[in-house]
């Protein structure tokens, strides 16, 4: 008999990520991953350089560069920061890597990052799914539907805050209440990918939470605000005895030095983080009043994207897919977050804001 993988692996489907290219397109705009339209910054593009003269040699392993770097910017003990040089996907799969066994229960959102079915999935564990809040303003995860799906054999509950693609954000309250719900023997996992570009007075990244109780890991990423999606680099905050078991499983190089002096760079240029916020505050709103002015209905947004939902029929979102692309514009398509009438659009330069913009009109107006 053939080698078998484990039992749940082959009930995975492959993350698919956003398009980047249309047929017989030549000039597209991608606005389908959430990447940043300001790219990195120029200290960081430098780092990046003078890393290249050290390329023949192993990196520090345990990336103390980068973390000592993120514990200035965030006033964080950099002993309980752990980076990952695969991006923070690669962090949310090794927690459940370190923490599920074959049978527990893993909670998450119906509109959920696709990560943690997979993550789940892999370690033969079981996802139970938690229908979201709909109102005419968004989706919203459910605290109380969440913990009412708690049982004995929960092990994990993975909360995207903000969420993609809802946009939505639970509030500091609203997190507190879902952790004290929690069995302590419980790990909430708070994946903060979107944290930077929440200026709500109300929300709190996971960091407080993490501070504090030995059951909450937040993670975090290079890719989105900093516009580094192509480095690949994630970090995570957690309970020094998290900590210590993703670093026993970890590859022992799984930082390189072109990601941590880059990370390290890109983090300290708190200009370049500025900026990046304030295109986002501009843009944003100027996006989601803009479409609904088109009638289609565009959620409220904390992050950089939107959800814009369309009726069934001829003005459907996989036909305004279609127009987009020939007009040389991919949004993402987010049937695979179980949001099969929706499109999810990406903050861009103004050049291509105001393309896709002009676009739905067209779609909608013909
Ligand atoms: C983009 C994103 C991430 C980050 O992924 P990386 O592997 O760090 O690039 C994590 N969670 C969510 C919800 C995301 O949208």
């Amino acid at each position: 008999m053939s080698p078998t993988p484990k039992p749940g692996l082959l009930d995975i489907s492959p993350y698919v990520g956003g398009r980047a290219a249309v047929p017989g397109v030549a000039k597209v705009f991608k606005l389908s991953s959430n990447e940043s339209p300001l790219g990195p910054s120029a200290s960081t593009l430098a780092a990046l350089q003078e890393a290249t003269s050290s390329l023949a040699l192993y990196p520090e392993g345990s990336a103390a560069v980068l973390r000592e770097a993120i514990g200035e910017v965030y006033k964080l003990d950099p002993a309980r920061i752990v980076t990952s040089g695969d991006g923070s996907d690669a962090l949310l799969t090794m927690l459940a890597n370190a923490y599920l066994q074959p049978g527990d229960e893993v909670i998450f959102s119906q509109h959920a990052f696709l990560v943690y079915k997979i993550a789940t999935l892999a370690n033969s564990a079981r996802p139970v799914v938690v229908p979201e809040k709909n109102s005419n303003t968004g989706l919203k995860v459910d605290v109380d539907a969440m913990l009412a799906a708690v049982t004995p054999k929960t092990r994990m509950l993975y909360i995207a805050n903000p969420n993609n693609p809802t946009g939505s954000y639970l509030t500091r309250d609203e997190m507190a209440k879902l952790h004290a719900g929690l069995p302590r023997g419980v790990l909430l996992v708070i994946d903060a990918a979107y944290a930077e570009y929440v200026t709500a007075k109300d929300y709190e990244s996971g960091i407080e939470l993490a501070h504090k109780f030995d059951n909450v890991v937040m993670t975090r990423t290079f890719s989105k605000l900093y516009g580094l999606a192509g480095l690949r680099i994630g970090w995570m905050y957690g309970p020094a005895a998290i900590c210590d078991a993703i670093n026993r499983i970890r590859g022992p190089f799984n930082t390189a030095l072109l990601q941590q002096l880059a990370g390290a760079a890109a983090v300290r240029d708190r200009e370049h983080f500025w900026k990046a916020v304030e295109h986002n505050n501009k843009w944003l709103p100027w996006i989601t009043a803009e479409i609904r002015k088109t009638g289609l209905r565009v959620d409220d947004s904390v992050a950089n994207f939107v959800l814009i939902h369309f009726p069934k029929g001829e003005k459907s979102a996989a036909n305004a897919d279609a127009f987009l692309n020939k007009g040389g514009v991919i949004l993402r398509s987010v049937a695979s977050y179980d949001l099969p009438d929706c499109l999810r659009m990406t903050v861009g330069t103004e050049e291509q804001n105001r393309l896709a913009v002009k676009l739905l009109q067209e779609f909608m107006a013909a």
